[in-house]
C-alpha cells in the first residue's frame, strides 16, 4: 500500500542518457522535476557507453567541409527501418535530433562530429561516408566534483587505459589504426593522468571524462546546477491512472511504497529488459542468455516496460535488440562488448565447422543476426570463434589481449589461457582446443590468404566499403581489412551472440507519447530510450543510433509537455 503522496510536474523514470536530458529540459520550462532510479549509482548502460550520438545534418558537419540534408537523411533512416517504424517517427527524429544536439551544447554537453566515421550501410540511398556520428567532447570532472563523480557509474575497464584513464573516439581510432601520432597521444594522455596529482589525490578515477562519461558526467552536472532531486535505489513498481491518465507513479524508497503525483506526466527512460531472462526468453531469438549483455548487471529487467503495458500501452519490435558479439573476461562482472577489433586485417569468425559465416568488419547488429542465423542452420554459430595468427597478435589489441609487443603470452594472466582465449602452435592443434573440425579451419584460413592478396573477399566482401574500413589498417594493402592468418601460433577468442540493450518497447509517436492499441496516445504518459520501441526499426543506421534518439524524443516529450516549441 502506497504510504504518502508528493506531487511534482514531471516524474522522470530512470537515470540514463534520455532521462536526464528530458528531466534537465523540463528544469528549464520551469516545471518541478523528480528524477528516481533504481540502481545506487546515476547514468545506466549510457554512463558506460562510447557517449556516440547520430545526429544527421549536425551544426558540426560544415566546419569539418560536410554537408548533410534532412531529406537524405529521412530517405536512409526510413529504409533502414523497412517499414518498422512510422514515417512520422522518422521526420521527427531527422529534423529534432541536431536541434538537441545545439541544446546539449548549450547545457554544457558539447559534442563534435567524426568526419570519416561512416554511417553503417554505405549502399543505402541517403548514407554518407562521415560527420553523423558526434562524439561527446572531454569533460572535466573537476566541474561535477568527486562527491558527485562518485554517484556517477563508473565506465568499463575495457574502455579505459591501464584500467584508468579515460580515451576518446578519435584517439582510440588513432591507437587502433596505429598511426604514428598514437603513440605521443598515448604518452600525453598518461602523463596527463599522473601528473595530475592534485586530483589523484582525491580519487583515481581520471579528472578527464571521455565517451559515455563524459555525456553523463556533463548532463549530471547541469543536473545538480538545476536543483533538480534526484533518488537512488527508489526503482518504479507501477504507474497511476486516473480516467485513462496517467498521474503519477508508486516506487519503493526505503523499504515502502510510496505513491508520487505527476500533475503534467511522468517520462519513462528506464532501459529496456536485457537483464531479465524471462523476458528474453519470451521474446528475444534463441538461444538467449542475460550473462552475455555488456549492460550493467542487475539494472534493465524491463519493469518500466510491463508497467507501461498494465497502463494500456502497446508493446513493438520486442524480438529484436542492439547486437553486438560479447565476450567473457574472468573478474568483469558483465561480457565485454567487441565493436572494432573484429575488423583488423588477420582475424576471421568461424563456426564449430570452421567456415566463416559472415562480414566481420560489418556492422555488429548484423553480426550478432548472422551468429543466430548461422546457428539455426549449423548448430555451431553459439559461441562462435575469432581467430587470429601471431602477426595480428603483435600488432593489434582484441578484447582485454594488449598487442604481444607490449603484452607478450607470458605477460598475460595465466588464469585466462583456455578461458579468455585459446592458442596452438599449429591450426590443427588450435581446431582440437576449440573443437573446431580442423580441415574446415585450415581451408577457410587458406582462402582468407587467397582474398588478403587480391585484395577482394568473394565470399563476404570484407573491406568493400567506407564502414569496414573506418576500423581497418590503412598501412595494409591491397585491402586494410584482409591479412593472411599463416604464422603460428594461432589464437582464438570465444564470442556470444550479445547486446548493448534491448530495442522493443512501448510503443510511442513522433512526441514520445506511448500509444494504446486503437492508436491514442495515453495522456500523462512518455517514454524514451531502449524503454519504447526504437525510431530505427530493426537496424542501427550508425555510430549512435540508440543514445542519439533516446535524447531527441526526450527534448520533444518536453516540448509537447509543455507546449513549447
Ligand atoms: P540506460 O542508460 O540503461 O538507463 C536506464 C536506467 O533505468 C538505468 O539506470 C536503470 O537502473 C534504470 N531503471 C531500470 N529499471 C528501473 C525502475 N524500475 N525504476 C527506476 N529506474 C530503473 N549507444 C550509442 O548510441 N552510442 C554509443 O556510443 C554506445 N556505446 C555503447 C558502448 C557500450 C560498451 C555499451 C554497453 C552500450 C553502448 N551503447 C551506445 C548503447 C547505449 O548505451 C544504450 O542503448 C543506452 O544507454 C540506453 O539508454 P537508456 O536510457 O534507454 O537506458
Amino acid at each position: 500500500k502506497p504510504v504518502a503522496e508528493l506531487a511534482h510536474d514531471l516524474i522522470v523514470v530512470g537515470s540514463g542518457a534520455g532521462a536526464l536530458l528530458g528531466a534537465i529540459r523540463a528544469a528549464d520550462a520551469g516545471l518541478s522535476v523528480l528524477v528516481v532510479e533504481k540502481a545506487s549509482l546515476v547514468g545506466g548502460t549510457s554512463a558506460l557507453s562510447g557517449g556516440g550520438i547520430w545526429i544527421p545534418d549536425n551544426h558540426d558537419m560544415p566546419r569539418a567541409g560536410l554537408r548533410d540534408s534532412i531529406d537524405a537523411a529521412f530517405r536512409y533512416v526510413k529504409t533502414c527501418a523497412k517499414g518498422l517504424a512510422t514515417d512520422d517517427r522518422v521526420l521527427a527524429y531527422v529534423e529534432t535530433a541536431r536541434e538537441m544536439a545545439r541544446y546539449l551544447a548549450q547545457i554544457g554537453v558539447p559534442y563534435r562530429c567524426m568526419p570519416s566515421y561512416s554511417d553503417y550501410y554505405p549502399a543505402l540511398d541517403g548514407s554518407l561516408p562521415g560527420g553523423r556520428t558526434m562524439d561527446p567532447c572531454d569533460f572535466n570532472a573537476a566541474k561535477l566534483g568527486v562527491k558527485a563523480l562518485g554517484t556517477l557509474r563508473p565506465t568499463n575497464p575495457g574502455q579505459l587505459i591501464f584500467g584508468r584513464m579515460g580515451i576518446n573516439a578519435f584517439e582510440a581510432r588513432s591507437m587502433l589504426a596505429r598511426e604514428r601520432k598514437s603513440k605521443f597521444v598515448l604518452m600525453w594522455i598518461m602523463a596527463r593522468y599522473f601528473l595530475d596529482y592534485p586530483w589523484r589525490r582525491k580519487t583515481a578515477r581520471d579528472r578527464r571524462l571521455t565517451g559515455g562519461q563524459a555525456l553523463m558526467g556533463g548532463l549530471l552536472t547541469a543536473l545538480r546546477q538545476r536543483n533538480i532531486t534526484l533518488w537512488l535505489d527508489t526503482p518504479l513498481q507501477s504507474l497511476v491512472q486516473e480516467a485513462g491518465r496517467v498521474t503519477g507513479v508508486v516506487v519503493q524508497r526505503e523499504g515502502k511504497s510510496v505513491q508520487l503525483a505527476a500533475r503534467r506526466g511522468v517520462l519513462l527512460g528506464a532501459g529496456g529488459f536485457e537483464r531479465n531472462q524471462a523476458l528474453r526468453e519470451q521474446y528475444l531469438p534463441q538461444p538467449t542468455n542475460a550473462d552475455w549483455t555488456a549492460t550493467p548487471v542487475g539494472g534493465n529487467t524491463g519493469d518500466a516496460i510491463l508497467a507501461g503495458a498494465e497502463a494500456g500501452g502497446v508493446l513493438h519490435l520486442m524480438a529484436h535488440s542492439w547486437g553486438v558479439p560479447t565476450l567473457f573476461v574472468p573478474k568483469e562482472d558483465k561480457h565485454r562488448a567487441m565493436f572494432v577489433e573484429r575488423s583488423l586485417p588477420g582475424c576471421m569468425v568461424v563456426n564449430a565447422q570452421g567456415a566463416r559465416f559472415l562480414n566481420e568488419s560489418g556492422p555488429y547488429p548484423e553480426f550478432q543476426q548472422a551468429m543466430f542465423a548461422n546457428h539455426q542452420q549449423t548448430g555451431g554459430a553459439v559461441p562462435a570463434w575469432i581467430v587470429f595468427d601471431a602477426d595480428f597478435r603483435a600488432k593489434y589489441p582484441i578484447g582485454p589481449l594488449m598487442p604481444s609487443t607490449a603484452m607478450p603470452d607470458n605477460r598475460l594472466r595465466k588464469s585466462w589461457l583456455n578461458v579468455v582465449y585459446w592458442k596452438g602452435e599449429t591450426l590443427q592443434e588450435l581446431a582440437q582446443q576449440i573443437g573446431v573440425d580442423p580441415a574446415g579451419l585450415a581451408a577457410s584460413a587458406e582462402r582468407m590468404g587467397d582474398f588478403a592478396r587480391t585484395g577482394k573477399d568473394l565470399d563476404f566482401d570484407r573491406g568493400g566499403n567506407s564502414f569496414d574500413r573506418y576500423y581497418g589498417d590503412a598501412s595494409v594493402k591491397p585491402n586494410p581489412n584482409l591479412a593472411p592468418i599463416a604464422k603460428g601460433p594461432f589464437y582464438a577468442l570465444k564470442l556470444f551472440p550479445g547486446d548493448i540493450g534491448t530495442k522493443g518497447g512501448l510503443l510511442t509517436d513522433r512526441d514520445a507519447r506511448v500509444l494504446q492499441q486503437d492508436g491514442q496516445a495515453i495522456e500523462g504518459l512518455y517514454c524514451v530510450g531502449n524503454n519504447s520501441a526504437s525510431v530505427m526499426g530493426p537496424a542501427y543506421p550508425g555510430a549512435g543510433s540508440t543514445l542519439g534518439p533516446a535524447m531527441a524524443f526526450a527534448y520533444r516529450a518536453i516540448a509537447h509537455m509543455t507546449g513549447q516549441p
